[in-house]
């Protein structure tokens, strides 16, 4: 075997790395892997634009819940975020800005789905396979493809039997004009809470069908003024203050939303319950609005113009849950029929956190949905043993309760890169987290896990697999999360060296 250290000629030795989906998490690894002068790879995206959640949920009233200065990346602070929140266009224009700024658009290919991926163990490639049957490979692979992508169509009795209008809010059809409209929505988690305001005041009527009523917190939000951006493009310690104490006080809260603890609990299930009785005035709307689970159980809601529109007129909100769809519209449990122009369905997403994004198979043959039967499981929700050189953004218990997705986004990929640069200047063939290490990391996780609000059964939510284990979300702080995916160490990874020249390596993946 020749000595790896033999062939290190960085000039030389490129990296064929291949980054599946172009959200934030897609966007940020490729701006971090240049600005470490990696620039041999390539980003697979399916849609036919970068942007991910930002470029599929275009709803009425779409806007992101958490700050924008804590929701935007740490080195591409904007001074200019129009509003506290801001709403989905803006988001998606931020990220365009971050491709056209770094030169990403000569490293996308756009409208290529990747169906299936297989590690060859005795060329240390991963081997892709598009949906149009082209092959492509990569040393190195990075999944980024997102946790809320793929629309979770209900299976309600008869949906196929309605003759009007249905889409769902993250394929929103803009062809159709809901103008003096009899309209259904279905759900009333985070995107129907944005959606329903937005669309009540310009339809005939609007039926919002409730399965489970939601805490909702106040949504301060306000427009930023001139003067604020002016300052913070001209000091931006500024900004970086105002982001620092937001992400402080999002950790601050953390426990009140993460701890099985009635009595922190109860804190927001007051702020809530002042919020519900200030802006509904009807006692029969506020009964139906009041939640029976713990808060934080579930995804909070953030929304301050979401309860006052329930009590416009045209507005009713159905508890009595669905039986059938019918050709004209959708039959209530109890029995009556509501006709309908337009169903609009709310109803979330499978779950691309806890499962593989597509078939992916491993060293040594290793089926990931096989490994993943009965739970996905990562080390620090990055790496997978049996799968060499493959790496997650946003994987299996990485998702926060209480505070922006990407400060956790982040972490994973300076932790990726470290991993990425060792593989590289080694010149090794293969890293591959060792399974002991994996198993470790998870039984303390999911011990931590039985502490959380979101396994205390007063609720069913998208964090829970079927069987009630949570494989979604990390149980703890931001910070600590980050602390622990600081520093990438080979110590930990079974390591595999090259038995070629780095150059015939890198010529061996074109
Ligand atoms: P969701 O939170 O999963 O809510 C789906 C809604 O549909 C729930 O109210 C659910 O009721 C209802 N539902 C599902 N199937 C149903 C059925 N067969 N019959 C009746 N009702 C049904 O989905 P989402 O609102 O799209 O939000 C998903 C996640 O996306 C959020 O938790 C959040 O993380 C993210 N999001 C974030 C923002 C933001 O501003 N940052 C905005 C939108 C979404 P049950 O509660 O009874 O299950």
């Amino acid at each position: 075997m020749m000595m790896a250290s033999t062939y290190r000629n960085k000039e030389n030795t490129e990296l064929p790395i291949v980054i599946v989906g172009s959200g934030f998490g897609g966007i940020g690894m490729a701006i971090q892997l240049k600005k470490a002068g990696i620039h041999s790879f390539t980003i697979i995206e399916r849609g036919d634009e970068i942007g991910g959640t930002w470029r599929d949920n275009t709803y009425p009233g779409c806007a992101c819940d958490v700050p924008s200065y804590v929701y935007s990346f740490s080195f591409e602070q904007n001074p200019d975020w129009s509003r506290m929140f801001a709403e989905g266009p803006e988001i998606q224009a931020y990220l365009l800005h971050c491709v056209e700024k770094y030169a990403l658009r000569q490293h996308l290919k756009l409208k290529t789905e990747i169906v299936e991926a297989s590690y060859d163990d005795k060329q240390g490639l991963w081997i892709l396979v598009t949906g149009d049957g082209e092959k492509i490979k990569a040393r190195a692979l990075i999944s980024a493809v997102g946790g809320l992508t793929d629309p979770a169509l209900p299976a309600i009795p008869g949906i196929n039997d309605f003759k009007g209008q249905i889409f769902h809010t993250a394929r929103w059809d803009h062809n159709y004009d809901l103008k003096g409209k009899r309209v259904a929505i279905i759900g009333t988690g985070c995107s129907a809470v944005q959606v329903i305001p937005n669309i009540a005041p310009m339809v005939k009527q609007l039926t919002v069908f409730q399965r489970t009523a939601a805490w909702v917190l106040p949504k301060y939000d306000r427009v930023i003024s001139d003067r604020t951006k002016t300052l913070f493009a001209k000091w931006p310690l500024l900004q970086k203050i105002v982001r620092g104490s937001l992400l402080w006080g999002s950790e601050a809260l953390g426990p009140f939303i993460i701890l099985n603890s009635e009595r922190l609990s109860g804190v927001f299930e007051r702020v809530s319950t002042r919020h519900l009785n200030k802006s509904v005035k009807s006692q029969e709307l506020r009964k139906k609005l009041t939640p029976n689970f713990q808060f934080g159980c579930k995804r909070m809601i953030i929304s301050s113009d979401y309860y006052p529109a329930l009590e416009r007129e045209n507005v009713t909100l159905e508890t009595s849950g669905i039986r059938q769809f019918v050709a004209q519209g959708i039959v209530s449990k109890d029995g009556r029929t509501h006709e309908f122009d337009a169903v609009i369905l709310a109803t979330g997403f499978n779950l691309g956190l806890t499962s593989a994004p597509f078939k992916i198979t491993g060293s040594q043959q290793r089926s990931l949905d096989a490994d993943w039967a009965e739970g996905a499981v990562a080390y620090k929700g990055v790496a997978v043993s049996g799968f060499p050189n493959w790496f997650s953004i946003m994987g299996p218990n990485t998702g926060p309760g209480h505070t922006s997705v990407l400060i956790y986004t982040e972490a994973q990929i300076n932790y990726i890169l470290q991993a990425l640069k060792y593989l590289k200047d080694e010149n090794l063939k293969s890293i591959d987290v060792k399974q002991a290490v994996q198993d470790d990391y998870n039984e303390g996780l999911q011990n931590r896990m039985k502490y959380t609000v979101w396994t205390s059964g007063s609720c069913k939510s998208w964090y829970l697999n079927a069987d009630g284990s949570n494989h979604a979300l990390y149980p703890g702080f931001a910070h600590e999360y980050t602390s622990r995916v600081r520093t990438f160490d080979p110590i930990e990874y079974k390591i595999t060296s090259n038995e070629i020249s780095a150059e015939d390596w890198a010529l061996q993946a074109i």
